[in-house]
């Protein structure tokens, strides 16, 4: 399946619960799912409950959607999910998780996901003093982040720190805002993934 291109409060429609994909607007009365609750399409509010093959299939949806990850490289990371030690979701999530993307907007550099992808590709980060314009990159514990010096996006980051909380930065990251400077201070446990994932329907429809 290719890249969706339509409306992005769709997504969190078709999945019925908010996806933070829009950055403030999702915190606001505007957004989508207050306002339909209820997925889009002329048969969204007829819908039937839905059968285990199903399930499984829609949250695979909902934690592309979330990652902003195409189906082939989702299957990619839950592959490599598989071949590290420990419990398979819990590690696909810790490896969407550390995407520098997510990252980005976890620390409140971007806004949005989508925000966080085009200001990693325009080579507004480094990772340890080095330009990283791979918004897919991975960080690793004790990794710095840090915006690059002229970037011509600095206002843009400083007024989206602004509006973010340090209560809303996760534990195993670290922010400074004065240095602009994030550090990965520990790697993300099953916990500090926020939005409600069942990972396990992901496992079982890939074991079919
Ligand atoms: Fe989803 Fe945000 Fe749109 Fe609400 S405003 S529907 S959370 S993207």
């Amino acid at each position: 399946m290719g890249k969706y291109v339509g409306p992005v409060c769709r997504m969190c429609r078709r999945e019925g619960m908010k996806l933070f994909l829009k950055g403030e607007r999702c915190l606001s009365k505007k957004c989508a799912v207050e306002r339909r609750a209820y997925p889009p399409g002329m048969a969204g509010q007829m819908r039937g409950k839905m059968k285990e093959y199903g399930l499984q299939l829609r949250e695979k949806q909902k934690v592309k959607r979330i990652y902003g990850v195409l189906e082939r490289q989702f299957r990619g990371y839950f592959e490599k999910a598989e071949r590290i030690r420990g419990v398979t979701g819990e590690n696909l999530l810790r490896l969407l998780e550390t995407r520098l993307d997510s990252v980005l907007v976890k620390l409140g550099f971007a806004s949005s996901p989508s925000q966080a992808r085009q200001m990693a590709r325009h080579g507004h980060f480094m990772v340890n003093g080095r330009k990283v314009d791979i918004p897919s990159f991975r960080v690793k514990k004790g990794d710095q982040i840090t915006v690059c010096a002229g970037s011509d996006k600095l206002i843009v980051i400083a007024s989206n720190l602004e509006k973010k909380s340090d209560s809303q930065v996760p534990d195993w990251l670290s922010l400074d805002r004065a240095a602009l400077r994030g550090v990965v201070s520990d790697m993300p446990s099953r916990d500090s993934v926020q939005l409600p994932i069942q990972e396990q329907l992901i496992v079982e429809l890939y074991s079919k």
